[in-house]
């Protein structure tokens, strides 16, 4: 009896022939593509909807997936400008190819350690990318998201110990939301969130933190940790860090630096010049799904002092002893809340041993010059507003003198015509359209056909 779990070798190949022909079509779709397109979604949700699995072959599932995947958002279309954009390289699609078909824990060196070195030199070239030291641990993490629930979990507990009730935390307004979530789950009080304003530039007032740090502070409520932004998910504004770091260190807090979107700048020359102190903040996020153009599902966090990390989240379990623990090598299921995880590390390993730095460096510097362009045209529009230099690769402009429902009128008519995808924000209670560049594909066109299409859609 063949078990259809397990294929032989030639059956297989037969699949995989398949989902390469399905690849090579997927990367092939050129000019006629849409960066979204929700013309069909409600009849595409009917056919879809089932309430038990209608058995079928590949061919037709394959089917049903491309279909599917035309539908909605296009996060593979150089067009794609909305939120923080994820271009899902395939290198990302080829690495995880290969962990899933290998399948080798990576949780506790002493499983499969040569695979354990692996990941730990992927997770070791984040950290000397970012001037951390060789104490310095972490771990890849899913996103951005769970890297700084991670990183304020060991905080609190590297400042608080057990005694965390009244520790208070400190962010600018334009913080990312996953952070206050990662603070009230890990038990801090809603009231002990401290947010401070920004500054013009949507950068973190420091004069006005260490007010917030100095007045307020009571023995009982001590400051325990505070957030400098390296790019802000609204604009991509980077916080004055090494300012950051210097005050909150004298008040004896932990800092941390979300970098999920502008982390990763540091390839570049303008990066290292604004992002200055993030190697000395005490962890960090980055988010290789944005910044290295990977598919989701790729996060990362840093701890400066790797022991603090290992201390917040080391627990024992008999089941788990191992045979002979005397490796170098990190145990990562001791830095993190996950045990069973995914060979994560794979992606950044296979991306940087094929590619090196150096077209990750200039794909950003191209977003970013992309961004400084959209930026000059709009400046020089005088029917908009465009409050905001790019610190990074993120513009965000409104129509002067109009409603914000005008203004999201014609980010809606941009969208219709499918070359680009916006988002929107709402920022000191007004609404502005985005525009970030993150793409390896992203190029002169991308700039073009928005600047043309914003110009048509006011025309009409
Ligand atoms: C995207 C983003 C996050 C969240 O990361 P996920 O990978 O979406 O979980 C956190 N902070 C910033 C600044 C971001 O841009």
């Amino acid at each position: 009896m063949s078990n259809v779990l397990e294929p032989t070798p030639k059956e297989f190949r037969a699949v995989m022939e398949r989902v390469l022909d399905f690849s090579e079509t997927v990367l092939a779709r050129g000019a006629g593509a849409r960066a979204s397109d929700s013309s069909r979604i409600d009849e595409m949700l009917t056919r879809l909807d089932e309430k038990e699995p209608a058995r079928a072959d590949l061919d037709e599932l394959l089917t049903t997936l491309a279909a599917a995947a035309a539908t909605g958002s296009d996060h593979l279309h150089p067009g794609f400008l909305a939120y923080v954009p994820i271009a899902g390289a395939p290198v990302s699609a080829v690495a995880d190819y290969l962990a899933a078909l290998l399948n080798p824990y990576v949780g506790v060196q002493w499983d499969s350690p040569a695979m354990v070195q692996l990941e730990w030199n992927a997770l070791r070239w984040m950290s000397r990318l970012l001037g951390y030291p060789e104490q310095a641990r972490g771990v890849f993490t899913s996103g951005g998201s769970l890297a700084n629930f991670t990183a304020v979990v060991t905080a609190r507990h590297a400042r608080l110990g057990n005694n965390y009730a009244q520790g208070r935390i400190f962010m600018s307004d334009q913080t990312h939301h996953s952070i206050e979530r990662a603070a009230l789950i890990s038990g801090v009080k809603p009231e002990c969130i401290v947010t401070v304003p920004t500054d013009a530039n949507l950068r973190l007032d420091v004069g006005a933190l260490d007010e917030a740090l100095t007045d307020t502070g009571t023995s009982d409520e001590p400051p325990f940790l505070v957030i400098a932004n390296a790019g802000t998910t609204n604009t991509g504004a980077v916080d004055p860090i090494q300012e950051i770091v210097d005050l909150a260190h004298r008040h004896g807090a932990w800092v941390h630096v979300d970098g999920a979107y502008g982390g990763v700048f540091v390839l570049t020359q303008h990066g290292r010049r604004i992002l200055q102190g993030i190697d000395q903040a005490d962890s960090i996020t980055l988010d290789p799904h944005k910044g290295f153009f990977l598919s989701m599902g790729l996060g990362c966090v840093l701890v400066k002092e790797g022991a603090a990390m290992r201390a917040a989240y080391m627990a024992e379990a008999a089941y788990l002893s191992p045979a002979d623990d005397t490796s170098s090598l990190p145990n990562f299921a001791d830095y993190s809340l996950e045990l069973t995880r995914p060979f994560r590390g794979l992606r950044l390993w296979l991306a940087l041993k094929l590619y090196g730095w150096e077209p990750f460096a200039q794909a950003l510097e191209t977003n970013r010059s992309l961004a400084v362009r959209l930026h000059q045209h709009l400046s020089e529009d005088p029917r908009f507003d465009v409050p905001w230099k790019p610190d990074l690769s993120t513009v965000a402009f409104r129509l002067r003198d109009r409603d914000d429902a005008a203004t999201l009128r014609l980010m809606k008519a941009i969208n219709q015509r499918g070359r680009v995808l916006l988002s929107s924000t709402t920022i000191g209670g007004r609404s502005y359209i985005r525009a970030c560049f993150l793409s390896h594909r992203s190029s002169d066109a991308t700039l073009d056909n928005l600047l043309a299409d914003i110009r048509e859609c006011l025309a009409t």
